[in-house]
């Protein structure tokens, strides 16, 4: 065998996730690994649980990171949440909320769908006549930023409607944490998961949630048990639980942990509202760049997100084409439609590390000239300057 050492290229990583992660992050990875049951590691995961805390903007107790991507954390919320023949509310307004479906039905429950648009917020309205309609369900489901297509959804007006329809409330939240507001307490979400890949600027492999009190009282009351026995939530407790005494449940990730704590120190440092603005400015100044050069949004002003831009694609414009062009001649990654949007629309991120005014004039300069010497219908040579007009 000859095979040698990976050294992948240096790219720039401005599509749905993973994000380009921040150099001190991979540096505190590359430090020693210690047991997962050291003293000084179970030290940085007490840590981590207030960092996470902070984050979320929560007192939850049960606030941790799930020892593997944000799909897990998903699938963490539904398999302890619902039982068989539980009956869940699930907002559908792009990829992720196809995916909590499937995940109701595999706990055995029933899932009531509310389906919007695809590139539309899910509508506060149509839910609230699925909770007039559901008297006896249990859970409303929604996806908080939906990074399929760019909308974000009223999250707070959400979970008002459960509350008063006496439903807990699943948020995915892979998306938004960081880069958009999310006020776990203030706006009462009973479950929520996220990814470090996103807006943490993390490398991708953990998922942050964070548990209500009513939400750990209906897990410790099931009357069946948990059918997933690595994602349920009374064994973790006994790894991840308060009180110092941690029992074997699995080997942790020591050192991508060590990583998210960096991620999350970072945050600490700029602080969260920094972040939340840091992301709106570069999403108004590419928004600037784009609609100088003709590209339209997918998503109506006002249910936008700033960490995830879904641009249409020029006519006769071979998508595809351009994004090879943009990795290979720029190493820039920019995202694909999926799903029902695959081939229509491409998405730009400027999520966490990577929201700044460098990669947004970049990417509007790379792109500017991959479609010109393209002869794309599109303006040339206007974008970088209108997006410099927005920092000026
Ligand atoms: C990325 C993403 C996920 C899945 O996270 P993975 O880490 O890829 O498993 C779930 N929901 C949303 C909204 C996402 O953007």
């Amino acid at each position: 065998m000859s095979i040698q050492s990976f050294h992948p290229p240096v790219r720039t990583l401005m599509g749905p996730g993973p994000s380009d992660v921040n150099p001190r992050i991979l540096e505190a990875m590359s430090r020693p690994t210690v047991g997962h049951l050291d003293p000084v590691f179970v030290a940085l995961m007490d840590e981590m649980k207030d960092l996470l805390r902070y984050a979320f903007r929560t007192k939850n107790d049960l606030t941790m990171p799930v020892s593997a991507p944000g799909s897990a954390g998903m699938e963490m919320c539904f398999v302890n949440l619902v039982e068989p023949g539980d009956k869940v509310i699930v907002c559908q307004n792009g990829v992720f909320g196809g995916r909590m479906k499937e995940n109701v039905e595999r706990c055995g429950g029933t899932a009531v769908m509310v389906e919007d648009d695809w590139g539309r917020a899910v509508d506060a309205e149509k839910v609230e006549a699925a909770l007039k309609a559901n008297p006896d369900a249990k859970i409303l489901a929604f996806v908080h930023a939906e990074t399929s297509t760019g909308a974000i959804s009223d999250a707070k007006t959400l979970a008002e409607l459960a509350r008063a329809n006496d439903c807990l409330v699943i948020a995915d939240t892979v998306t938004s944490l960081a880069g958009s507001p999310l006020l776990v307490d203030e706006w009462q979400l009973d479950a929520v998961y996220s990814g470090t890949q996103k807006c943490l600027s993390c490398v991708p492999g953990l998922s942050p949630v964070t548990f209500s009190q009513k939400a750990v009282d209906t897990v410790t009351s099931r009357k069946t048990r948990v059918q997933s026995w690595f994602l349920d939530l009374n064994l973790v407790l006994g790894y991840w639980g308060g009180g110092g005494k941690r029992t074997y449940h699995h080997t942790a990730p020591v050192n991508t942990l060590y990583g998210l704590h960096e991620a999350l120190v970072i945050l600490q440092e700029e602080g969260i509202e920094n972040s939340w603005a840091r992301h709106q400015k570069n999403h108004e100044a590419l928004r600037a760049g784009f609609e100088a050069m003709g590209l339209e949004f997918v998503v109506p002003e006002g249910e936008r997100l700033p960490q995830l831009n879904a641009v249409s694609i020029p006519d006769g414009v071979d998508e595809a084409a351009v994004r090879s062009a943009l990795l290979s001649s720029y190493n820039l990654e920019i995202g694909a439609g999926l799903g029902a949007m695959a081939g229509k629309i491409w998405r730009v991120g400027l999520m966490g590390f990577a929201s700044n005014e460098t990669n947004v004039l970049f990417c509007l300069g790379a792109l500017d000239a991959v479609l010109s010497g393209m002869r794309a219908p599109i303006n040339s040579g206007v974008a970088v300057d209108a997006a410099r007009a927005v920092y000026r």
